[in-house]
């Protein structure tokens, strides 16, 4: 079964969290490798990347107490041009990319993202709740560390991002191949009463305070010896079992998140009236219909002439969704 399973380390402020994709990210594989992105499928290393954005996507999205989407997206330079994983909160997910040219099988962050160090990755929280006028929370960090180097893994990108913005110890291991999408989360808790307005952790020189890191220090430590094979293999009670055995855990209960996609007949409806009449006539006389395919799920709408016609006259719902390809 897929999973979210959240943790806690008992009596230490530190939390964990497992994700395990499954039948799920096989679903939105077999859906995906239909849609062609330039008339083939996605390289293996550009699925693996976003395997671990997805499962990235529902450790974030199980991690911030937040009403609204969490987008992931890596903005590139090489020939991966974007890479995007959206999480929504009641865990369902959806990924795509735009690639041109050609990936080598053996291709990393740098190679497929970040030739001419112009890359980046973008998180977008969007609450679903936006008033009118609200713009999304946007955080961008680029593919480099401290000293410049370049990056090679997603869960050290996301490690920053969650330092920068929530000022946020995290170790992220995460994993994907073409069965399983997985990742774990390890993250010390912020210490009550210990931040200031701007969030940041103050730092104490109490005895206590030492003791604390140490603990996180050392479970980070165990998290980093996990390897992408275990994490991709293993049941997370056995991944929390293999890692933690010698720790007090509280386990809660799991979740299941899914694939799902938000597209619609009535959003590419809206998308086609946003053009304008005089646009989506002429796409008619064209071809004879209107098809507008959605990059997330594969799913194709089709418009002919009469639900054309429908669209653009005042106080018409919406056509039905008879000429609909799932
Ligand atoms: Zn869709």
């Amino acid at each position: 079964m897929d999973t979210l399973q959240k943790f806690l380390f008992e009596g230490l402020p530190v939390r964990g969290m497992l994700v395990r994709l499954g039948a799920s990210w096989r679903d939105l594989l077999s859906r995906r490798a239909s849609v062609s992105d330039g008339g083939h499928a996605f390289a293996a290393p550009v699925r693996a990347l976003l395997g671990e954005m997805a499962a990235a996507g529902v450790l974030m999205q199980g991690n911030l107490k937040f009403n609204g989407a969490i987008i992931l997206q890596m903005q590139g330079d090489g020939p991966v041009k974007l890479a995007v994983a959206e999480t929504l909160p009641d865990l369902s997910f959806r990924v795509t990319a735009k690639v041109v040219g050609e990936v080598a099988a053996d291709a990393g962050l740098e190679e497929m993202l970040n030739l001419h160090g112009q890359g980046r990755c973008a998180i977008t929280l969007d609450p679903l709740d936006r008033l009118p006028g609200q713009q999304p929370y946007q955080g961008v960090v680029p593919l480099f560390g401290d000293q410049r180097e370049p990056l090679q893994k997603l869960s050290e990108v996301l490690e920053h991002y969650m330092l920068q913005s929530e000022q946020l110890d995290t170790r992220l291991v995460l994993a994907a191949d073409d069965s399983v999408a997985a990742g774990l989360l390890i993250q010390r808790l912020p210490m009550s009463g210990g931040a200031n307005l701007a969030g940041q952790v103050l730092v104490s020189a109490d005895e206590d305070h030492i003791g604390r890191s140490e603990d996180f220090n050392r479970i980070a430590l165990l998290a980093a010896t996990l390897t992408a094979d275990e994490l991709l293999t293993l049941q997370p009670a056995e991944v929390m079992h293999r890692l933690f055995w010698q720790e007090t855990l509280r386990v809660f209960e799991p979740q299941q998140p899914r694939f799902a996609c938000r597209c619609s007949r009535e959003r590419v409806a809206g998308m086609l009236r946003g053009l304008g009449a005089e646009e989506v006539e002429s796409l008619i006389a064209e071809r004879g219909e209107a098809e507008v395919g959605c990059d997330f799920c594969g799913a194709i709408y089709r418009f002919d002439p009469v639900d054309v016609g429908g669209l653009f006259t005042p106080g018409h719902a919406v056509p039905p969704a008879s000429s609909q390809l799932q």
